[in-house]
């Protein structure tokens, strides 16, 4: 599992060269979904209380004890400088996949660059409006917030919180109305500078407790297999949704779906695993 978790998160940020996340194919505008609750998130999302000194506070995972609840993540990479690899037709969106979670009726939380949303304005609009999902924060760049991670382009301190900015900037360009205060590091990597730039962002960082192995992925059960060995009580999966870097993802969400809700599972957004641990806001 460790070496596995390594070689994912690595992936993860090599997509950098990848990733991204789909949403309704094309121009649609999601329709309300009379099925699907309106998050109260949307309008005061619970965060999480700073650290010491203000410090950006951290989320992976909710309460283990609350009941059988756990979130779907999906991080819509896409680096600032892989604009000429979308103009040459590869494809960091993946329609399918959200078209199968709004089929399968899956609450889920979407981690949008602001790269992306520039790329896929229709489709994060798409996504930012349709109260099935929530949009959050995974950066403009895509670049690393740490000097090392997984050979990503390193942001100084000091470009950070623009960078974090700049995204939310994007998402509301693109007509996503009420993105989260929630952030996920690009390939998850964080040290105590970076939550220190962030402190005044006012974001939660929100990492993940189950890879699911789909990045680079081509074997779909193999995928399967791993989140459901993985899931607890609580947790947030992390996963992506872009055709090219992880193919496997909608198949995946077709067979982890219906057998986590046979073992009596919930899927919630983000937003209602921070409000349940009593620690927010
Ligand atoms: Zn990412």
């Amino acid at each position: 599992m460790i070496p596995r978790v390594r070689r994912i998160t690595a992936v993860c940020a090599m997509g950098a060269a990848l990733t991204a996340c789909g949403a309704a194919g094309g121009v649609r505008q999601a329709p309300a979904r009379p099925t699907v609750s309106a998050s109260p998130a949307a309008s005061r999302p619970p965060v999480l209380a700073p650290g010491p000194g203000g410090l950006t506070p951290v989320f992976d995972h909710g309460p283990r004890t609350r009941g059988r609840t756990l979130a779907l993540t999906f991080d819509a990479d896409m680096t600032a400088d892989q604009g000429p690899r979308a103009a040459a037709g590869e494809h960091f969106d993946n329609p399918g996949l959200i078209r199968a979670l709004r089929a399968l009726k899956v609450p889920a939380t979407i981690f949008m660059t602001g790269r992306w949303a520039d790329e896929y304005p229709a489709e994060a609009r798409s996504l930012g409006h349709d109260p099935q999902f929530e949009v959050a924060n995974h950066s403009y760049s895509h670049y690393a917030y740490t000097e090392k991670c997984y050979g990503l382009p390193a942001l100084d301190p000091g470009e950070m919180r623009e960078d974090v900015e700049k995204a939310y900037a994007s998402l509301r360009n693109a007509g996503v109305p009420h993105a989260l205060p929630y952030f996920r590091f690009p390939g998850g990597c964080y040290d105590q500078r970076a939550l220190r730039a962030l402190s005044g962002a006012g974001v939660t960082a929100v990492q993940w407790d189950v890879v699911s192995g789909d990045a680079f992925a081509t074997d779909a059960d193999a995928v399967t297999r791993q989140v459901l060995e993985g899931v607890k009580p609580g947790s947030v999966v992390a996963m992506h949704c872009t055709r090219s870097a992880a193919p496997t993802t909608e198949k995946v969400v077709r067979a982890v779906v219906p057998e986590l809700r046979k073992r009596g599972y919930r899927f919630v957004k983000v937003s209602e695993l921070i409000g349940e641990t009593g620690k927010h806001r």
